[in-house]
């Protein structure tokens, strides 16, 4: 996803805009597609970084692009500064699905198929067994 600054320019994210990062295209122009992807690529390259064994690489890939930017001047570089934090929210994440899967199956068979309904009239539903089944095919 691209954030647009006040002059047209497409910035990596929000955080960007207004930055001397280099833009990806322009509203008028369109996306600069093969320079972003070779952002990208360069950014989810592992080579002799500290990712290349860290358990949750497929999900953090690296951090935040613009707290790189920000921290390190340098949107390539690993958030190293808060690799403990990641790893936490990570495993708090997996173990909250761990307890909901175990305990509560039917959330997420009904949040997967409510559509247009919000995930508070779910968590307010004291049976969902209860509920007409919706099939999402
Ligand atoms: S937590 Fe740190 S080492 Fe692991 S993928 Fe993210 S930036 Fe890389």
């Amino acid at each position: 996803m691209l954030a647009v600054d006040h002059e047209g320019g497409l910035n990596l994210c929000h955080r960007f805009t207004g930055s001397d990062m280099e833009t990806y295209g322009t509203v008028d122009g369109g996306i600069e597609k093969q320079k972003l992807a070779r952002f990208i690529e360069d950014r989810a390259d592992r080579t002799d970084k500290g990712c290349s064994t860290c358990r949750i690489r497929n999900i953090c890939a690296g951090g935040c692009y613009h707290e790189s930017y920000a921290h390190f001047s340098d949107p390539m570089k690993p958030t190293y500064h808060y690799c403990d934090l990641m790893r936490d929210w990570v495993d708090f994440g997996i173990g909250v699905y761990g307890e909901l899967i175990a305990g509560a199956p039917a959330f997420f068979r009904i949040t997967s198929c409510l559509g247009g309904h919000s995930a508070n009239e779910t968590l307010e539903t004291p049976e969902p067994e209860s509920r007409p089944r919706r099939h999402c095919g």
